[in-house]
């Protein structure tokens, strides 16, 4: 697939933006860099693409006011650091974006929060809304709370697994260097870039070597990591250099800046096969003959008011088949709440959720995206 035939089809991106790409040579915040980001973000909005970003520079932006030049070596200084910096990066963000007059939310994750599984539903819902509300969430590691066993690490791959989180088709990750080369650019003066990577392998992410920046954790080690698990999902990958101006305008239009790590999967493929074979259901949800007609006629998601009854114990993101009043299964999905509370709920309008459990995870049994047709 040529590259514009693949940002044709783009409608929600992921953008990471590197500490190298915000600040000025490694110091301060660049509020121009911001103010650009700002601009051309807010223009692909207006040509209706959704975008998360994925920011880092927390640290990066701590260490400056804290005077310090090189990198903090303990945790603890490094979460002061994180602390420091993390509301004068949202501050820019909002300085920036709410000229164009866009909103932002600041959503800080640990790996924890996507590994448990109603926090995992928690995140994804919040995401989701924000963006239904037009906000453009910014997401960052929780520095401050994140200890070893809990932490990503890099924003890279933090943003491989918010692109599956949020379901996104394309992940733009904006650095300093235009993109992947043949041979580290910084020792050879003739390295190539290379336009495109069919596919990323486990040995090209071995040969890539570190980052030799005080400030960036994320070296090319990390980008090829993040490529490779955005393609299992189905997503391609572009990396390119954040400090050109137009660069987003640039990838949006298909032109060949950067490196594409294209996907062989076909990511609606990908995640249906992955639903209607790989998992194994736990239950079942009976469901009307309108909501039957809804998920197969127009692909909608499932609602309470179409279902009749759960059968079988399972939690939420089970996956589930949905049984017609004949007793024919005839989708599968993951299901945004356990079976016990869906009893409670069946047969309910979705404003009705919340007053009957005390709470509500999304208007949904089970999304559309979550849904596949047997
Ligand atoms: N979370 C870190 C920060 O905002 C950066 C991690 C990374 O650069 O990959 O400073």
């Amino acid at each position: 697939m040529t590259r514009r035939a693949i940002i044709n089809k783009v409608h929600r991106i992921v953008l990471k933006v590197g500490s190298q790409v915000l600040t000025a040579k490694g110091r301060s915040l660049n509020q121009a860099i911001f103010d650009r980001l700002a601009k051309e973000v807010s223009a692909a909005k207006k040509k209706g693409v959704e975008v998360v970003i994925v920011s880092s520079g927390a640290i990066a932006a701590g260490m400056s006011r804290l005077g310090l030049t090189e990198k903090p070596k303990t945790i603890p200084q490094k979460q002061a650091s994180a602390a420091i910096g993390q509301s004068a990066l949202m501050w820019n963000y909002e300085r920036a974006f709410t000229f164009y007059g866009e909103k932002v939310a600041q959503v800080l994750l640990t790996r924890d929060d996507l590994s448990n599984r109603n926090r995992y539903l928690n995140a994804r819902n919040t995401l989701l809304t924000l963006l239904d509300f037009g906000v453009i969430p910014i997401i960052n590691e929780n520095d401050t709370v994140a200890v070893e066993e809990i932490k990503f690490g890099d924003n890279d791959n933090l943003s491989a697994l918010v692109t599956s989180l949020v379901n996104a088709d394309l992940l733009v990750v904006l650095s300093d260097i235009d993109g992947l080369y043949d041979r580290d650019p910084r020792l050879h003066k003739n390295a190539k870039l290379i336009p495109l990577v069919p596919q990323v392998t486990v040995e090209m992410e071995m040969k890539a070597s570190g980052t030799l920046s005080p400030i960036s954790i994320g070296g090319m080690v990390t980008k090829l990591q993040a490529a490779r698990k955005a393609a299992l999902f189905g997503v391609p990958t572009i990396l390119a250099n954040g400090t050109v101006d137009g660069i987003i305008e640039k990838i949006l239009r298909g032109e060949e800046v950067g490196t594409l790590f294209a996907s062989e999967v076909n990511k609606l493929n990908s995640r249906k096969h992955w639903i209607a074979f790989t998992l194994k259901a736990r239950g079942k949800i009976i469901v009307d003959e309108g909501a039957k007609k809804a998920i197969l006629q127009k692909g909608k998601s499932l609602l309470p008011s179409g279902v009749l009854g759960a059968e079988g114990k399972f939690g939420p993101s089970d996956p589930v088949v949905l049984t017609d009043t004949q007793g024919q299964d005839f989708a599968k999905g993951l299901s945004n709440y356990t079976s016990s509370e869906i009893n409670k709920i069946k047969g309910l309008k979705t404003t009705e959720i919340e007053i009957k459990l005390g709470y509500k995870y999304s208007d949904e049994i089970i999304h559309r995206d979550d849904l596949v047709v047997l």
